[in-house]
């Protein structure tokens, strides 16, 4: 029995994300998702808190055919203690299907198979860009699974995300006063 571990931020989750989980799913038994910096939300790179992630992970995968486990993980800013971290809080699993370097690094030295999953249009699938396309009003919505596009939607988010990432240095006239 193969238990799958992948593990990100997903802020938000895109269709990057869900062509990787799609190819896992052809040979894991059972997936388990990590949401990753999980206590952190309401800021420009962390909109989303890990319960608005967590619908958008299982709305987008509800026909993905074998048991998922979506769990959030929070950081906790000791590299050398993550892993056992993460084992604490998930279900038992054998493989780790991740291409960050330093989830690789962590988890092969910690004795855990990593398989390394092909990046699928790297360039526009990515977090960084979503946010920056929502930030500037264009189109974003292509990027990702329909069910991200209704929980964004039924939360404000993109409104959110522009209001937090405002200073407070613009005066009345929505002019930026850079003297501060
Ligand atoms: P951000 O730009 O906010 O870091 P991200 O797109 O990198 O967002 P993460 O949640 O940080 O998304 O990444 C989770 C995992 O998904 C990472 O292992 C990352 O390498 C992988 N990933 C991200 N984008 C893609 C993609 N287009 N194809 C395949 N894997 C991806
Ligand atoms: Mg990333």
């Amino acid at each position: 029995m193969t238990r799958a571990f992948y593990i990100g931020r997903f802020q938000p989750y895109h269709n990057g994300h869900q062509y990787v989980l799609e190819r896992i799913a052809e040979t894991a038994e059972e997936i388990i998702i990590g949401v990753g910096s999980a206590q952190l939300s309401h800021e420009s790179g962390n909109p989303f808190t890990a319960g608005e992630r967590i619908l958008m992970i299982t709305g987008s995968l509800k026909e993905i055919g074998i048991p998922l486990y979506v769990i959030p993980i929070e950081d906790i800013k000791r590299n050398a203690l993550w892993v056992a971290h993460v084992r604490s809080m998930a279900p038992p699993f054998d493989l780790v299907y991740s291409s960050n370097p330093l989830v690789m690094q962590l988890f092969a030295e910690a004795g855990v198979r990593v398989e390394s999953p092909a990046m699928y249009a790297r360039k526009l699938h990515s977090g960084t860009e979503i946010r920056r396309r929502m930030l500037k009003g264009e189109d974003w919505e292509h990027l990702v699974p329909p069910s991200v596009i209704r929980v964004i939607g039924e939360i404000d988010g993109v409104a959110r995300l522009r209001k937090i990432s405002q200073n407070d240095c613009a005066d009345e006239s929505g002019q930026e006063d850079r003297s501060l």
